[in-house]
């Protein structure tokens, strides 16, 4: 019966179709925006804030690094408030340099999943130097059951509901550890959510299902491309996306979406939307409707066969789960719309800084900054580095670093 009030309140606007090439419009003030950017066969979407913070969720791959970095141009007055790299695959990090040459970063976090590739590497001495604060989806040693939160203000939160690690650990032997280990967000204003699920794998919708955690969004970015082994049914099923967007490349070498995702889709009344034909597609929430718009809107993959090309499609708020459902009942469901877990929170804060006497401080080389020996930073880097034994004397030379602290 949900359902079918759900799909009621799912109204198709019929307005005049986007001209294909032209920009799309910017959002209003009060407004969320999310804009899946169109990065070829890989991935890249922007969050813009109503109070004008912006989260860059992966940077494609290294062929559309010129290009985004020319969209990033037009959509971010400032730098990037946070960079996330949902895993360490090329289609997601190729073309993030680029992006914060483009606009600069204030803080990069990523999966802190080991991975050999040179691009990777490359790509953390890039960050260290040129990102103020380099940072994994730690639990707060303080609240480890709490789940990292970050406020974006007017009560729009991005929540990071895997990976926890060190509260549990990284999933091993899957298909593709780096796809599995994904950092997985959920960004939510007011009625409306969004799913941000990189290239998850089975293992990964698993491990979330079994989470006390509301899992329902009104838009959900499609794992891995649209890939077939992941959109499980019952993950879908849990989620409800009333619309999914999947990011893809025009004819890619994987068949990217495969059909048994998109027939996946269909069954859950989802309206997709995919890159490769519709181009960048822009969803904007005003709190209690997602509105989503593509710059070319094929229509081609429109489900219900009733969307007109470029037309937006205005989504319904979340409509509560029932009660008792799916033997769920003894979890409790947060209001739909309120703040998931807890209160949201900045970036975990940096320990404050002690004057310990002894301790050590650490450069990398050719960075600004110093970082005192602990920092997880530098853990992360293999550049050569300059150790100083004291604070005087590191700051003779550098300033301190904006993660530790120093
Ligand atoms: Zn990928
Ligand atoms: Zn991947």
């Amino acid at each position: 019966m949900k359902v079918f009030a759900r799909l009621l309140a799912l109204l198709v606007l019929l307005l005049a179709a986007v001209p294909g090439h032209a920009a799309l419009p910017s959002p209003a003030p009060g407004r969320l925006s999310v804009y899946f950017l169109n990065v070829g066969q890989g991935d890249a979407a922007l969050i813009v804030s109503p109070t004008g913070k912006t989260v860059l969720i992966d940077g494609g791959p290294p062929e559309a690094g010129a290009r985004l970095a020319a969209r990033l141009r037009e959509l971010v007055k400032g730098p990037l408030d946070l960079v996330i790299l949902t895993h360490p695959h090329l289609d997601h990090l190729g073309g993030l340099r680029a992006a914060v040459k483009a606009v600069g970063a204030k803080r990069f976090m990523d999966p802190g999943f080991d991975h050999p590739s040179e691009a990777y590497r490359d790509l953390l001495d890039f960050v260290g130097h040129e990102v103020g604060q380099v940072m994994s989806p730690e639990p707060n040693p303080q609240a480890p059951q709490t789940l990292l939160t970050v406020g974006l203000g007017e009560g729009v939160a991005l929540t990071v509901l895997w990976p926890r690690v060190p509260q549990e650990s990284f999933l091993a032997n899957t298909r593709s550890d780096p796809n599995a280990n994904s950092i997985v967000t959920k960004l939510t204003y007011g009625k409306t959510a969004f799913l941000f699920t990189g290239d998850s794998e089975p293992p990964t919708e698993e491990v979330l299902l079994q989470k006390p955690v509301d899992l329902t969004a009104t838009v959900l970015k499609v794992a891995h491309h649209g890939g077939k082994h992941s959109s499980t049914a019952a993950f879908l099923e849990r989620v409800k996306p009333q619309a999914a967007v999947i990011s893809c490349g025009v004819g890619n070498d994987y068949g990217h979406p495969s059909p048994e995702v998109l027939g996946r889709l269909r069954d859950v009344r989802a309206r997709a939307f995919r890159t490769d034909q519709d181009g960048e597609v822009l969803a904007v929430s005003d709190g209690t409707t997602v509105t989503l718009r593509s710059t070319k809107g094929t229509g081609a993959t429109s489900l219900s066969g009733t969307q007109q090309a470029g037309s937006p499609v205005a989504l319904g708020p979340i409509q509560p789960t029932p009660h008792g459902r799916s033997g769920r009942s003894t979890e409790k469901e947060p209001e739909p719309g309120a703040p998931r877990t807890r209160t949201p929170v900045e970036p975990p804060a940096p320990a404050s800084a002690s004057e310990a006497t002894g301790e050590r401080y650490v450069s990398l080389k050719g960075s600004k900054v110093f970082h005192r020996e602990s920092c997880k930073t530098l853990k992360r880097s293999k550049n050569e580095r300059t150790v100083y034994t004291s604070r005087a004397d590191a700051l003779r030379e550098r300033r301190p670093a904006e993660d530790c602290h120093p």
